[in-house]
């Protein structure tokens, strides 16, 4: 728990969020500025700045695995979604806890 970041007060539930899903190890809720019909970011527990940092392969299969699942879940699987990590300034990372956004409902458009 880092003191004044963001989705750690979410993860801890110091701030409130639109949580749809929880386990022992990530927290997903939806997004406070959707840019799609469904956006959901999947965050760890722990604090860790950027992906850089992410060095265990179990949490990272598990933030994977946990997004695919909750797309089955949102009815997204078939008609596609995006799974995004931004990273540092040029990834236009805002929040340093790394979050996996899910985008998807309608075509996305540009990568870039
Ligand atoms: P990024 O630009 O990849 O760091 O993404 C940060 C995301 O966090 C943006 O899509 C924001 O809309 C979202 N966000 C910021 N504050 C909150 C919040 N309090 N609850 C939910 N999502 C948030
Ligand atoms: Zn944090």
């Amino acid at each position: 728990m880092a003191e004044n970041c963001l989705f750690c007060k979410i993860a801890s539930k110091r701030i409130p969020a639109d949580v749809i899903f929880e386990d022992d190890k990530v927290v997903a809720f939806k997004d406070i500025e959707p840019q799609a019909p469904v956006h959901i970011l999947v965050i760890p527990k722990v604090h860790i700045p950027t992906i850089n940092g992410l060095s265990d392969a179990s949490l990272a299969g598990h933030l994977v695995l946990t997004a695919t699942s909750l797309a089955s879940q949102l009815g997204i699987s078939e008609s596609g979604y995006r799974l995004v990590m931004n990273c540092n300034e040029d990834g236009g990372q805002t929040v340093f806890h790394i979050h996996l956004h899910i985008l998807g409902g309608h075509q996305l458009t540009s990568m870039v």
